[in-house]
């Protein structure tokens, strides 16, 4: 958290460090891909290893020098292995979207048949957005979520039948029910194509046992490593051994450089992390919060895509209310919660509005958030809603203050 020494060169930034370290502490986080890593975590990404070039694999690499990057990267491997009961891992990828890439590189050519789940309704951009390379370079056939908020398999498996994808992806930025990993194999198998899970979101889940594991269904499985899994910013590509080499290949020289060494090794500590008991009840916990905030908001009048979650995150729908999911966004950053704007199932409005908001705890449960603290979320977020059209500036303050004294029951960085 130090930034003296930076404060002596640039001054600036050290400045604007220490601003976001006091706006991180005094928010609830409720962005659902956001997290906070442990000061372990972050002297690693920060630390020496950043000045080594280390392009290939462990013990073959085009330079000189690599005895303790290798080591490093061996043991991330390794770590991440046992905590997903993965058959083959690649650490390098640089983020959840280069580990997507590195997939589609391997398992299918430009032009090919690729399903993914639609970015509006839940999906991420490398599923096969049409302004991502996903959807540029390939023939991209989606899915979405129904008016309960779930997967309609039967509808994904005649989708599949008719256009044969080469590669169907499974996994979900804002989805909040239990991904049936079983069913897409299922599906997968029946046109022959290969099954990648992303299970960017749920990593932390699916690693102690509170999400079911994509392994032994899914050819590839991807992750980013900064979301539930508490980790440094960055990606992991998991998969049979029958494609580890091709993987490989693909990370680099595919598609990457050389890989960040200091974050591999910031991704090994928050491995070790991550295989702990204290993980365990952290995942545990943010089930017990999630469900105990979308009880909340349903208590309060509110609804909630699905009528509840299965994991960490859920999704306000604000149709019935006529409010949109940006004006809620704005107001929630007033009182001192952020959270992002997300489309509901048939949304009438554009990407850029949205009728929804997305709220995850897995930031909050990192700092302590319990279920009592879960409900006094719920009550701020709900009387927010409530004033998002007049603007009250006495209600604002005082909802801040409200926000303000969760975050200091529960210290961050302290
Ligand atoms: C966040 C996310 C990614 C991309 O991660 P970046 O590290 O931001 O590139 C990929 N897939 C899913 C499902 C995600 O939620």
């Amino acid at each position: 958290m130090n930034t003296e020494i930076i404060r002596k060169t640039d001054k600036e930034i050290a400045d604007l460090i220490d601003k976001e370290l006091i706006r991180q502490q005094n928010t609830i986080e409720l962005i659902a891909s956001e997290n906070f890593t442990s000061e372990a975590v972050m002297e690693a990404a920060g630390s020496i290893l950043t000045n080594k070039y280390a392009e290939g694999k462990p013990y073959k690499r085009f330079y000189n020098g690599c005895e303790n990057v290798d080591k490093i990267e061996e043991i991330a491997q390794e770590r991440a292995k046992k905590l997903f009961n993965a058959p083959h891992a690649n650490v390098q990828p640089h983020s959840g979207a280069q580990a997507n890439m590195a997939v589609f590189l391997y398992a299918v050519k430009p032009g090919d048949t690729v399903m993914g789940m639609d970015l509006s309704n839940g999906g991420h951009l490398s599923h096969g957005s049409p302004v991502n390379f996903s959807g540029l370079y390939f023939n991209i056939v989606s899915y979405g979520i129904n008016e309960k908020g779930e997967i309609d398999y039967e509808e994904v498996r005649k989708l599949a039948i008719k256009h044969k994808p080469k590669l169907i992806i499974c996994g979900a930025s804002n989805y909040s029910k239990i991904i049936d990993f079983k069913k897409f194999k299922d599906i997968a198998n029946e046109v022959n194509a290969y099954l990648m899970a992303d299970i960017a979101h749920i990593a932390a889940l699916v690693a102690t046992g509170e999400h079911p594991s994509p392994f032994p269904y899914a050819d590839f499985v991807t992750t980013t490593t900064h979301k539930t899994l508490r980790g440094p910013r960055g990606g992991i590509i998991m998969c049979k051994e029958e494609h580890a080499q091709g993987i490989d290949k693909a990370v680099f020289p595919g598609i990457q450089g050389g890989p960040l060494e200091h974050i591999i090794a910031a991704k090994a500590v928050a491995l070790k992390e991550a295989l702990s008991d204290d993980f365990k009840n952290y995942a545990k916990q943010i089930i017990l919060n999630a469900k105990k905030l979308a009880q909340t908001l349903m208590e309060e009048g509110l609804d909630i895509v699905g009528n509840g979650t299965e994991n960490h995150l859920m999704t306000l729908d604000l149709r019935k209310l006529n409010k949109t999911g940006k004006d809620i966004a704005n107001i929630l950053e007033e009182v001192g919660i952020t959270a992002n704007k997300n489309t509901v199932p048939n949304d009438p409005q554009s990407p850029f509005i949205t009728s929804g908001v997305r709220i995850g705890v897995p930031a909050v449960t990192t700092r302590g958030f319990k279920e009592e603290d879960m409900i006094e979320i719920g009550k701020i977020i709900a009387e927010a809603v409530k004033i998002s059209d007049s603007k009250d500036i006495e209600k604002i303050k005082q909802l801040r203050e409200r926000s303000l004294i969760l975050c200091k029951k529960h210290p961050l960085y302290a």
